[in-house]
């Protein structure tokens, strides 16, 4: 991702705590309480300008959306969308998402999002990359017995290395596509980075994964 720097990102996010959580740890166990309901709660890792998990919380009302993503200068673009029009239940925290564990309590999470995660293609930054086996360590400890991975990306090594990682991990993969857009599926939200390279005729990869109970 492009960053371009924006002085005013800091203040913007300390101006509006209510959308972005500035102490995530404070509510790790409690995150149900922060949204007044005890309904499932999805994250979106590497949320990006918030295009997609913005339309979902829009969605799908019954369910409480988490984006995080580390950088400030990016994260604005999602808060600038719930300053526009707030939704009640989607909340943004501006932290690295290797410390998911610090911010939810084990199983209070039903569901994680990866969407267009940055490939990282070289061997030696192959630890920064969200399929990871340690990032899959932490979605399998935050999230719930049942849940699962949901993750697309246009980026075919990053794919097959995912696909990969996910299966050494010891996790069940379905609902494999190998064109998104030309396939059956139903609902798909697009994100920006999505619409982006789709745009310029790149196919888009997506996958499911479960970890064995
Ligand atoms: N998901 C968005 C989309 O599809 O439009 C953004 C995709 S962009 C290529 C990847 C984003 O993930 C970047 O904004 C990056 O800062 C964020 N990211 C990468 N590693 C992260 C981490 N460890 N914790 C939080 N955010 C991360």
């Amino acid at each position: 991702m492009r960053l371009r720097h924006k002085p005013y990102a800091m203040e913007m996010i300390e101006t509006y705590p209510q959308f972005v959580i500035a102490d995530p740890e404070a509510y790790k166990g409690s995150w149900g309480k922060l949204f007044g309901n005890n309904n499932p709660i999805h994250i979106e890792v590497g949320t990006g300008r918030g295009r997609f998990i913005y339309e979902m919380a829009k969605a799908h009302p019954h369910i409480n959306y988490i984006g995080i993503e580390k950088f400030s200068s990016v994260v604005v673009d999602a808060l600038q969308k719930l300053i526009d029009e707030e939704v009640p239940n989607l909340k943004l925290i501006n932290k690295d998402a290797k410390d998911l564990t610090v911010f939810f309590e084990s199983e209070e999470i039903d569901r994680v999002y990866l969407n267009f995660s940055d490939p990282w293609p070289k061997a030696r930054h192959e630890k920064r990359r969200l399929t990871y086996k340690s990032f899959l360590r932490n979605y399998e400890q935050v999230l719930v017995k049942d849940g699962e991975i949901h993750f697309k990306t246009d980026n075919q090594g990053l794919f097959e290395y995912s696909l990969m990682s996910l299966a050494e991990y010891g996790m069940l993969l379905h609902y494999i596509s190998l064109d998104l857009h030309n396939s059956d599926f139903e609902g798909n939200i697009m994100t920006e980075y999505e619409e982006k390279f789709s745009s310029k005729g790149n196919r888009i990869y997506r996958v499911e994964a479960r970890f064995r109970n």
